[in-house]
């Protein structure tokens, strides 16, 4: 694989990008990342701004800014997206704005120089799909407008088509990934992701909160295997103009998930089923399920997850609370 000279990577600063940022720095590539710290942490960069990577706080929208930081890179990877249910749910229209925005700028002025690009979608989009597992050329059905929640996914969707239409139009050298359920070290649970909840929860003695009947499912990939697919894919010419995702495909339920987390960390923590109208809001929408399909990320860069959800919650359980945030993914 040929590294890249200097990478920019657009919302670095979270919990994906940071440990992408450190992995490609540890690889010998110039790093920038670029972001407003609206989600993302200045702590998350402690390790990478050690070794010698450079963070820019600024808006990914903003095309001054973009050109300036292009000019000196020969990758970019897009992650700088609205983060969290809770967000999209309670604030729909920033979160439209900050999907659409930042991409139409980065897209455009990657394509203009012939920048090779990563665009970080979401598994959000398969929406209603009710499949055994997502294809990436499978039919997409989403919820009406009425029901914010779908503002994510049809807002990463024209992403998504925008890259594509690049692709087609100005030659730009783009893959879409659709990230699954990211889980590890940094992910913070004031966003709503359950994981790192029912850890803190576990932690503080419980309740564990189950949103409705705990029965939808979802796959749980532990960080450091998507950054190393993310990273293979940003290399990978004959990924350019697709979709591709990243996950896992072990399905678990959310039920069993809050049993597995409170067997390994305080097994006297009560569970509590919570309606979704009372943590949501009335008319919220879940996926009952949420699985990939892998064939085409094996195909084309041979990836596969390395760690399984017994790895994973373990993994968690040993890092410490708020402690130093470990190094490397
Ligand atoms: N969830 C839950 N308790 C929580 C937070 C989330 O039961 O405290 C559920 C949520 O309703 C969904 C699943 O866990 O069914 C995964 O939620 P998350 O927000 O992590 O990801 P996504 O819904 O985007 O897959």
């Amino acid at each position: 694989m040929v590294p890249y000279r200097h990478a920019v990577i657009t919302g670095g600063a979270g919990f994906i990008g940071s440990h992408l940022a450190e992995r490609l720095l540890a690889g010998g590539t110039r790093v920038t990342v670029l972001d407003d710290l609206s989600t993302g942490r200045r702590a998350n960069l402690q390790a990478f701004l050690a070794r010698g990577g450079r963070f820019v706080q600024g808006d990914a929208a903003d095309p001054r800014l973009v050109r300036e930081l292009f000019a000196e890179a020969d990758a970019v990877v897009h992650l700088a997206a609205a983060v969290g249910v809770r967000l999209v749910v309670e604030r729909a229209a920033e979160c439209i704005e900050r999907n659409l925005e930042p991409t139409r700028v980065v897209l455009f002025e990657a394509a203009r120089r012939g920048l090779p690009v990563v665009l970080a979608s979401s598994s959000e989009v398969y929406g209603r799909a009710a499949g055994a597992r997502f294809h990436e050329e499978d039919d997409l059905v989403l919820g009406p407008p009425s029901r914010p929640r779908w503002a994510y996914a049809c807002s990463k969707l024209l992403d998504e088509f925008l890259a594509l239409a690049l692709v087609r139009e100005r030659g730009l050298r783009a893959v879409v990934v659709r990230l699954f359920n990211t889980v590890g070290p940094r992910q913070s649970g004031r966003w709503g992701m359950v994981l790192p909840r029912f850890i803190e929860q576990a932690r503080a003695g419980g309740p564990l909160t189950v949103y409705g009947d705990g029965t939808q499912s979802r796959c749980f990939t532990w960080v450091g295997d998507v950054v190393r697919g993310l990273e293979a894919l940003l290399s990978c010419e004959a990924a350019w103009g697709k979709v591709v995702n990243l996950g896992s495909d072990e399905e678990v339920t959310i039920r069993e998930l809050a049993e597995r987390v409170r067997a390994r960390l305080n097994p006297a923590a009560p569970i509590a089923y919570v309606p979704y109208a009372e943590a949501y809001g009335p008319g919220f929408d879940d996926m009952p399920r949420r699985r990939p399909d892998l064939r085409r990320a094996r195909e084309l860069i041979g990836w596969q997850p390395t760690l399984d959800l017994e790895a994973i919650i373990d993994a968690l359980a040993r890092t410490p609370p708020g402690g130093p945030l470990p190094g490397g993914a």
